[in-house]
């Protein structure tokens, strides 16, 4: 009879400690929904991908080569990125700039998204800021490889 009422003991704690939890789970949900945030945020269900998840400044997203005003490509072929790539996956094509204070120019510059690790050596390493990893761009899956060879003009576009 004893080990009976602990056995019934068991399950009444252990549906009072589900019931705490939904009840506070749905009362951070119900904040949530009227728009007030809480440091609670395990508490919601995040509803993607209909509503597209949030991406802090600082986290290394897709690449992207930064513009000069004049819309060149501000890269000068250093090969600083290619070369402190542990992934090697950063193809670069110089060009003759007629401009004496460029020298160089890429006509190409294709960044293997197959290969990239995302370790953002690239970006530090370059002293023009030409290569950014702040487009917040992290949905990357896609049908082919091909796809995730990433050339001058999707990585300007
Ligand atoms: S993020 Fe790292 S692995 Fe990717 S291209 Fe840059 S240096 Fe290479
Ligand atoms: S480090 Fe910067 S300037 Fe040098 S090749 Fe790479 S992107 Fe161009």
């Amino acid at each position: 009879m004893i080990k009976q009422f602990g056995y019934f003991l068991e399950i009444v704690k252990g549906s009072l400690i589900t019931t705490r939890h939904f009840v506070v789970n749905m009362f951070f949900h119900i904040l949530n929904l009227v728009g007030i945030k809480t440091k609670r945020k395990g508490a919601v269900t995040r509803q993607y991908p209909e509503a597209p998840i949030e991406v802090a400044r600082r986290h290394r997203s897709l690449h992207r080569l930064m513009l000069r005003e004049d819309g060149k490509p501000r890269c000068v072929v250093c090969m600083l990125c290619a070369t402190v790539c542990p992934s090697e996956c950063i193809f670069i094509e110089a060009t003759e700039d007629p401009d004496p204070e460029i020298q160089k120019y890429p006509s190409n510059f294709i960044i293997d998204l197959n290969r990239c690790c995302f370790c953002g050596f690239c970006v530090e390493a370059c002293p023009e800021d030409a290569i950014r990893m702040d487009t917040g761009e992290v949905e990357l899956a896609r049908y082919s490889r091909g796809d995730l060879v990433y050339d001058l003009e999707k990585l300007t576009g």
